[in-house]
């Protein structure tokens, strides 16, 4: 009998144990379980404007697709000195694959001497633009000289692009007279990451997201040297971009 009684003692403090256990972990467990409060307080949020980070966003339920970036802005892509047998293609596979369209500001000696890829381009839906004959700058030249730059690679092209962007972006007003005489506009840009010097890929991407701003016109290179870091940083780029919330457009070219 006293030993009946010390078990049901030992199994009596068992329990108590066990209950302490549990509310312990129980308390643990509740710390680290979201709070209902903060999915109440997300849409208001999104509807007042502020930016809602996609890794902060927590779905309310398994089939309801996660809330789209907020809207930021729209970006255009342009390429300079293509097309290029090796690196074009790279560019208009990474591209393709994102659905996205772009300006590419093409050297008539290489369209002359590339009219598959200049095709491509074409069937892609990017648009081409003109980058003169030989990569000329243009202030240095007469106005028949920048006419006949423009007008060779425009046969070659077999039509008149409504954009120019001279090389090295050297334009003056007598320059800008000859190509609005032409019915065709000059078409700058507004972030160059110098991408033709090869600065690493790391520093490409950096120096687009460092200057890149709702409207930006981004400048790249598919040809005219080793454009393998262009390569490499363009697939950052356009995921970093559409990951702030940033969308590619078309320029009117
Ligand atoms: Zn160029």
């Amino acid at each position: 009998m006293r030993e009946l009684s010390a078990v049901r003692v030992r199994r009596k403090w068992l329990v108590v144990l066990a209950a302490m256990v549990a509310l312990v972990l129980g308390a643990a467990l509740a710390e680290r379980v979201p709070r209902p409060i903060s999915d109440a307080v997300a849409p208001t949020a999104r509807a007042a404007g502020a930016e809602v980070e996609p890794q902060h966003h927590r779905p309310v339920a398994p089939d309801v697709p996660p809330a789209r970036v907020p809207y930021r802005g729209t970006v255009y892509l342009t390429f300079d000195d293509g097309p290029d047998p090796r690196w074009t293609p790279q560019v208009l596979d990474i591209l393709r694959r994102h659905g996205i369209e772009a300006v590419f500001f093409e050297v008539g000696t290489s369209v002359a001497a590339h009219p598959g890829l200049v095709r491509r381009v074409r069937r892609e839906g990017h648009l081409i633009g003109n980058h003169t004959w030989n990569h000329a700058s243009l202030t240095t030249l007469r106005g028949r000289a920048i006419r006949a730059q423009l007008d060779r690679t425009e046969r070659a092209l077999g039509e008149r692009p409504r954009c120019v962007r001279p090389p090295y972006g050297a334009h003056d007003a007598r320059v800008d007279e000859v190509i609005r005489s032409r019915g065709q506009r000059v078409m700058l840009w507004t972030v160059d990451p110098q991408d033709w010097a090869r600065p690493g890929a790391d520093r490409i991407v950096r120096r687009i997201l460092r200057e890149v701003e709702p409207g930006a016109r981004i400048l790249m290179h598919d040809g005219g040297g080793d454009r393998s870091q262009t390569v490499a940083a363009l697939e950052r780029v356009i995921t970093r971009l559409q990951a702030r919330g940033y969308r590619f457009g078309l320029l009117d070219c």
